[in-house]
């Protein structure tokens, strides 16, 4: 499967700075079931062309926990196109070969992303589902693509076995590099039937990142949405709910039906409403919220009569500064006002001003704190600030296999220390609650899947 991006532009090797990838060398990156090799078969001024060549092993595909391969047919887990065309894998690829550009950054030369250059893309090969060659067109002219298709025959051989579904597509259109890279990255599953990967929450929030700025206004955006997350019905209508809201400006949770509303959460919202459902079970009346951040949390927590003392306290003055605005601290009822306070502060210091509540929310705080300094974040809230409970979030590592564009062993966030198994994270908290007299109990936070649990896991301690 090969993907080509030419450009007339001039010097027509400004492509190379674009893409953060020099013409002259070879490279390849790792993908979870192959490689995608990346090169310039030619780069002169007036054109350049870099190719995205997908290396992928069908036999490793079926493999491991997820068949990935071969629905409808017997041998299809080893006698399939997936090799061969241009489908959601070749997205995950453009994302991590391309990374930079597909962010809009060029730090050796930023004033190139903004400009629309003449591009050429040619793939090799597309499969299309029924619709085929005026379901490409519908959703790449829209965009400005002129675009050229070439039908291939079942086989060259046997002309009476007629056209497959396979096409060779060429795109051209004058645009940027950033904007090109994305309407693939999106595209190109919605055309394949036939994708690998794990429609979740998380594929809404991809749609939506890279969808911005010309999903929202594109004739087909429904067909495009609905195809890209694999005709689920309940993650399409949030994303479209979410797509319209960027359209109109308007803010969707106002006229969405409550059912719908749950369904629309981010996995973060769901995590921060498990939390505030937690703390609400407690009776407490006042709830410190270590490591706040923005302040989400707190802006739920202020909307329930419950809790009468709030506070806040993150170790980032912009993240406190952030909260702040957040809350329209300047414009806040002197009544309000009184129940909020925020404060800057270290989790890895005692600190009397931690102390006197009795319950406490740690939401996605102790993976970024060094291991080694956990030992003293232990200390400084179960034995010095004590309150009765404390609800406290993190990852669960296991569940990273199912974000495909991450490399294995990696971490969600880059400013993430470490991201701990269930196992991990349930000894640790086990023990922690045995040395400061706590109980604990545990809870999944975001959609379960029955191998790898779900995405955020939560320890509920209580003295
Ligand atoms: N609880 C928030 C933010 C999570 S991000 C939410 O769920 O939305 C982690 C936060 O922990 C960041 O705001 C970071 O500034 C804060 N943090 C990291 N180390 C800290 C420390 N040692 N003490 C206090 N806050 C810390």
């Amino acid at each position: 499967m090969l993907l080509t991006i030419s450009t007339t532009h001039s010097p027509a090797t400004d492509l190379g700075y674009l893409l953060h990838k020099h013409p002259d060398k070879f490279q390849s990156v790792d993908l979870s079931i192959g490689k995608a090799h990346i090169f310039y078969p030619e780069s002169a001024p007036e054109k350049t062309t870099v190719a995205l060549l997908l290396d992928i092993d069908p036999i490793d595909m079926v493999r491991g926990s997820r068949n990935m391969a071969g629905k409808g047919f017997a041998l299809g887990q080893y006698v399939n196109d997936r090799p061969y065309v241009a489908s959601s894998f070749m997205s995950v690829a453009i994302a991590k070969a391309f990374s930079t550009a597909m962010n809009g950054k060029c730090n050796a030369r930023p004033e190139l992303t903004s400009i629309e250059m003449p591009l050429e893309t040619k793939i090799a090969v597309l499969p299309t589902p029924s619709g085929g060659e005026r379901l490409i067109r519908k959703l790449f002219e829209p965009l400005g693509y002129t675009v050229t298709l070439q039908r291939h025959t079942l086989d060259d051989q046997f002309p009476a076995w007629g056209e497959s579904k396979y096409y060779t597509v060429t795109l051209q259109n004058s645009v940027t590099l950033q904007a090109l890279l994305s309407h693939l990255y999106v595209l190109i599953p919605a055309l394949d039937n036939d994708k690998h990967y794990f429609v979740s929450q998380g594929e809404i929030d991809k749609l939506l990142e890279k969808g911005k700025g010309w999903l929202e206004n594109h004739p087909e955006k429904e067909q495009i949405t609905r195809r890209y997350l694999i005709n689920v019905g309940s993650l399409t209508q949030e994303a479209l709910a979410r797509l319209n809201e960027v359209e109109t400006g308007k803010n969707v949770n106002e006229e969405i039906p409550e059912a719908v509303k749950q369904k629309k959460q981010t996995l973060h919202q769901q995590r921060l409403q498990q939390v505030l459902e937690q703390l609400k079970k407690t009776k407490a009346k006042s709830v410190i919220d270590l490591g706040c951040g923005e302040g989400k949390l707190l802006r739920m927590l202020l909307k329930e009569k419950q809790f009468e003392k709030i506070t806040g306290m993150d170790v980032s003055f912009g993240e406190l500064v952030k909260a702040k605005n957040k809350l329209y601290w300047d414009e806040m009822a002197p009544k309000q006002k009184e129940r909020i306070q925020l404060f800057q502060g270290a989790l890895t210091y005692r600190d009397q001003r931690l102390e006197g509540y009795e319950a406490a929310a740690l939401v996605e705080v102790i993976e970024h704190l060094d291991e080694s300094r956990l030992q003293v974040l232990e200390r400084v809230v179960f034995e010095f600030a004590q309150p009765k409970t404390v609800i406290l979030t993190t990852p669960n590592a296991e569940y990273n296999v199912l974000y495909d564009t991450m490399e294995a062993g990696h971490m969600r966030h880059t400013d993430h220390r470490f991201e701990w198994t269930r196992e991990e994270f349930e000894t640790w908290a086990t023990q922690l609650a045995e040395r400061n007299n706590y109980k604990v109990t545990f809870l999944p936070v975001g959609p379960e899947d029955a191998e790898v649990g779900a995405p955020s896991q939560m320890g509920i301690f209580t003295l």
